[in-house]
């Protein structure tokens, strides 16, 4: 957990680059950016200026994130978990290191640990463990946690998908704190908040998933190693690039104008040629759109407590169907189905659930 306090030198613990060259020459890497762009690590560990720093938006958005977290820990206390979250206010909050190669570190702040309530069946049998003089607390094992706000865009995202397919990066970053942590791969969990509605939802990432994450992680890094053997601290001998110029990762790319000078203004022009609509036009569209919304709001509310007023007659008729001045009413039962995503993503590996549950995008306009 990235969180805020007034303390300038522990803000600063917090906001270290991406990658750094310590004493001992060796590529120093934070956990959260393990899998980020190797040409961008590059720059940062070679010591180049970032020249598309956060805007004060982003930063205000980062800042609010990381103020929700100890909310986080709270509802995940409130709901029964055992959470020994990282003391928010030491300026040396507990760093793991985890060395992935002789020349290779990766390093972060873990959130801290968990432990889930025991379903009450569970606990029962704990119980009966302790009877016989075992110290049994009604709580699972100890796991690594890692507490996330997102918006409600990508809350619902990562809810359907999954972490590992909505965003690997956290994935990875648990599996280091867990081996950092524990020394070996376990459960880990991710606790996010929509930062919309104030919810909040879990996932437990499995260990042999995990530990897939590790491995892919160690491998995308890895190849960072070489680059680094081969050619020294030298800032000059770039990686290649790792994503497009209108990939999300450029956009929000601390070095955007040193690795694709021109790229930022080019991205904000429109990607297409599409009709020309002036500002008036597009307000008077506003307009025509709120006047259609207010026209059909009474004729709206008008069927809703029509349809309201046959349901109670038809109910109390106890008949399905029934024929009113030529017209057929009838009572219509329909069965809603839900998916436990939890459940789902738990169960089942990434490619699985690829296969099962598909994203695509679409475009539309909302007027609120
Ligand atoms: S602009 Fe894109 S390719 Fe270049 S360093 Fe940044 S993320 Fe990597």
């Amino acid at each position: 957990m990235t969180t805020t306090t007034n303390d300038t030198d522990r803000a600063e613990v917090f906001s270290r680059p991406a990658a750094q060259i310590n004493e001992e020459g060796e590529l120093v890497v934070r956990a959260s950016s393990a899998l980020g762009c190797r040409r961008s690590l590059w720059y940062s560990a070679t010591g180049y200026q970032p020249t598309n720093p956060p805007s004060e938006e982003s930063l205000t958005a980062m800042e609010a994130g990381n103020a929700l977290e100890p909310v986080v820990v709270r509802a995940m206390e409130r709901a029964g978990w055992k959470v020994d979250a990282a003391d928010t206010d030491t300026q040396d909050p507990q760093q793991v290191a985890v060395r992935i190669g002789p020349n290779l570190l990766v390093t972060g702040h873990p959130d801290g640990t968990a432990r889930m309530p025991l379903p009450e069946d569970e606990a029962a049998a704990e119980v009966q463990t302790l009877l016989f003089g075992d110290a049994a607390p009604a709580y699972g094992d100890e796991m690594v946690v890692e507490i996330k706000t997102r918006g409600p865009d990508a809350f619902k995202r990562w809810r359907t998908l999954g972490a590992e397919r909505s965003h690997p990066a956290s994935v990875a970053q648990a599996a280091f704190y867990s081996l950092g942590i524990h020394d070996d791969l376990r459960d880990a969990v991710i606790a996010t908040m929509d930062t919309g509605s104030r919810t909040w939802d879990y996932e437990v990432i499995p260990a042999d998933r995990l530990e897939r994450a590790l491995q892919d992680a160690c491998e995308w890094l890895g190849e960072l190693a070489v680059h680094h053997v081969q050619n020294g601290p030298d800032p000059d001998a770039l990686p290649e690039r790792d994503f497009s110029s209108g990939s999300w990762q450029c956009r929000s790319c601390p070095f955007l104008d040193i690795c694709l000078p021109g790229a930022a203004e080019a991205s904000e022009e429109p990607e297409t040629e599409e009709k020309e609509v002036s500002d008036q036009e597009a307000r008077d569209a506003v307009a025509a759109y709120a006047q259609a919304q207010e026209s059909i709001r009474e004729p709206e509310k008008a069927k809703r407590t029509a349809l309201d007023t046959l349901k109670a007659w038809m109910r109390r008729k106890g008949d399905a169907k029934a024929t009113v001045d030529g017209r057929t009413v009838s009572l219509v039962q329909s069965t809603r189905y839900s998916v436990n995503y939890r459940k789902l993503n738990a169960v089942l590996d990434p490619e699985t659930r690829a296969d099962i549950v598909t994203e695509s995008e679409s475009e539309y306009v909302r007027v609120t």
